[in-house]
């Protein structure tokens, strides 16, 4: 008869094992300092509003425009909307035009004022 064999070296964990990459910077990637929209006043630029050319705020969806800061000034990345109408329409729909209301996003809690 065949004793049965017995499983002596049990596996276990070894301390070698830890991760030998650094952690990633996600400092980098997700910025702690990040600037107000002009429309919906969330923090959600990346950079100031004079240097954000062209930024899509993805809680109003209002097109940063860096060439008409006014706020009754028609802006042309906003087909001809003023500053003043998009913060109106925010208000009521939740994005700055009807059609985009299913892109824009809920503010995150780092992003609030
Ligand atoms: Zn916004």
């Amino acid at each position: 008869m065949v004793p049965k064999k017995k499983f002596l070296y049990l596996p276990h964990a070894s301390q070698e094992d830890s991760c030998p990459f650094e952690e990633p910077a996600l400092a980098f990637a997700e910025p702690a300092v990040r600037f107000p929209c002009p429309c919906c006043g969330y923090r959600t630029f990346p950079v100031p509003q004079e240097e954000a050319l062209a930024f899509i705020c993805p809680v109003c969806y209002w097109e940063n425009d860096v060439f008409a800061p006014g706020e009754d000034t028609p802006s042309d990345e906003n087909r001809g909307m003023t500053l003043k109408q998009g913060r109106e329409n925010y208000q009521k729909w939740g994005a700055v035009r009807k059609d985009l209301v299913n892109c824009a996003r809920p503010p995150r809690l780092e992003e609030l004022p």
